[in-house]
């Protein structure tokens, strides 16, 4: 229910695939960056106890505060465990390996799967003003994943263009209409975003005709190559267009983001995905 005394609410995109290694953190950082260089306010949610993407953004361990799971399962306050990163408009909400324990912890708690939905929505969060809010999950369709599925308007996929790549999609489908029918009736695909793709590679072609054949325009016809900029880039705790702004993975995820602020008010539906 939105509160007319309220500014417009952040739109919440979770960034799933159960499948590790599959490009989310890297999505999650690129694509929050190229958000936030577009001129969005951006806040980047690392829910993955591994921390790749607060360390990606050069947040070392030392220096989160508070983290993700201080402010699901600890009551801390939104606006006390997010910081900002070196990247304009970007800020994050850091997380620690203590989030591994997370997943037994919610099991016994009443509000298990709604407690980043509830964390999300702080008035307090409302001066910050903003646009978007991404969230990294962990490779897995645990509570963790459940809870970013449950606060989240839509669900974007990042699949690698490997063989079987398609494959893990009707797990993470069946989660998904699982959310939808018990807590978050709106919840929507934002897209499936193919990454580390080569053009040159007969492979990835095939997994992108065959990802385009099932799942129509569900499939951003922006897709990230395989770019080795785009891997070092973590090690320097940069983005990759700050690290080398005019790489190919830079212009590609620049590309996302403007398809993605072009696709904000078109109403894609999860129809085409079949069982
Ligand atoms: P996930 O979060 O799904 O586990 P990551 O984003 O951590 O996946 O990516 C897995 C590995 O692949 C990382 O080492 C990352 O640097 C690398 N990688 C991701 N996307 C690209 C790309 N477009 N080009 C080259 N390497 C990539
Ligand atoms: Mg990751």
């Amino acid at each position: 229910m939105s509160d007319p005394t309220r500014p417009p609410a952040p739109r919440i995109i979770a960034i799933a695939n159960q499948k590790g290694g599959v490009g989310k953190t890297t999505t999650a950082i690129n694509l929050s960056a190229a958000l936030a260089e577009a001129g969005r306010r951006v806040l980047l949610v690392d829910l993955d106890p591994q921390g790749n993407a607060s360390t990606g953004l050069g947040v070392e361990p030392a220096d989160r505060r508070h983290t993700t799971y201080d402010l699901i399962l600890d009551d801390v306050a939104l606006v006390d465990v997010i910081m900002p990163t070196t990247v304009e408009n970007l800020w994050l909400c850091p997380a620690t390996t203590d989030l591994s324990s997370a997943d037994m912890e919610l099991v016994s708690n009443e509000k298990r799967s709604f407690l980043m939905h509830d964390a999300l929505r702080q008035p307090d969060i409302d001066g910050y003003g903003f646009d978007f809010i991404l969230i990294d999950c962990p490779p897995s369709l645990s509570l963790l994943t459940i809870n970013a599925m449950v606060a989240a308007d839509s669900v974007l996929v990042p699949l690698q263009a490997e063989f079987f790549a398609l494959e893990g999609l009707s797990q993470l489908m069946l989660t998904l209409r699982e959310v939808r029918q018990s807590a978050n009736t709106d919840l929507r695909i934002e897209g499936v975003v193919l990454t580390m793709y080569d053009a040159r590679n007969n492979l990835s072609q095939h997994v992108e005709a065959d990802a385009r054949a099932t799942l129509g325009e569900l499939v951003f016809r922006t897709m990230i190559p395989r770019n080795v900029r785009v891997s070092e880039a973590p090690s320097y705790a940069l983005p990759v267009i700050a690290y080398d702004p005019s790489s190919k993975g830079s212009l590609a995820y620049r590309a996302l983001a403007q398809e993605l602020l072009s696709r904000h008010d078109r109403a894609i539906g999860s129809e085409r995905i079949a069982g």
